[in-house]
């Protein structure tokens, strides 16, 4: 089954996500990581999209639309976790046309709650390692090191996006383009809002609730 994971920016899709692979089996598309690779290896994309990343903009829907059309047509048959896409209805019209083609649709979207004071909290406070990904918080999840990855000793930065003034134009644009999608599944029939505060391993079990039934 595919589905998606939305919410705002900080409200633990990367991390829930994370779990569906190693618990679950999924390939995890994250639009975000996909971007983030390419500006990493200087490619052509990356190179085009650096700045719009680092000023909390969305990247236009056709380039998403390309990216993602490319990364599931090397994944066929596999149950997907959408996460960070789609961000727009436009990308959410698309995604349903390219997944009737593949004759694989959503089977649920499963929106993450979290209140917007907790949001800036943990964006600000987040660190993440440049080499394996693995995330930290500076106070409620600090490496046993500062700036040192307890998982394989790589570096861990602050993104360039998750600094207080870029973080305020992402939620700004989370809610002007990304809120609407609520509506759109919920009118589908496939929305399941979930509490993203509390435990890590208590939002999972709350994921794999609303999956199962
Ligand atoms: P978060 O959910 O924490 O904001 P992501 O890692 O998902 O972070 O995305 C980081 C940035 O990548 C976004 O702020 C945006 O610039 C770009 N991006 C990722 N996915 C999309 C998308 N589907 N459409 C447009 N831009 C995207």
């Amino acid at each position: 089954m595919n589905i998606i994971l939305f919410g705002p920016p900080g409200s633990g899709k990367g991390t829930q996500s994370a779990r569906l692979v190693k618990q679950e089996g999924f390939f995890q598309l994250s639009t975000g990581d996909l971007l983030r690779a390419e500006v990493k290896a200087g490619s052509a994309l990356g190179l085009s999209v650096k700045k719009i990343l680092e000023s909390g903009a969305y990247v236009p829907d056709a380039v998403m639309i390309s990216l993602v059309k490319s990364c599931l047509e090397s994944q066929v048959g596999r149950s997907v976790i959408f996460d960070g896409f789609p961000r727009t209805t436009e990308q959410a019209i698309a995604l349903d046309d390219l997944l009737k083609e593949l004759g694989a649709p959503i089977g649920r979207a499963v929106f993450l709650k979290v209140p917007g004071s907790e949001l800036l909290k943990r964006l600000t406070g987040r660190r993440v390692c440049t080499q394996c990904g693995a995330v930290y918080h500076v106070d409620s999840k600090p490496s046993r090191s500062e700036g040192v990855c307890d998982v394989c000793g790589g570096n861990c930065i602050q993104r360039p996006d998750d600094k207080e003034q870029v973080i305020a134009q992402r939620l700004q644009v989370y809610e002007a383009h990304t809120a609407p999608l609520l509506d759109f599944y919920r009118r589908k029939g496939l929305l399941s809002e979930i509490n993203g505060t509390g435990s890590e391993s208590d939002i999972f079990d709350e994921i794999k609730k609303v999956l199962r039934a």
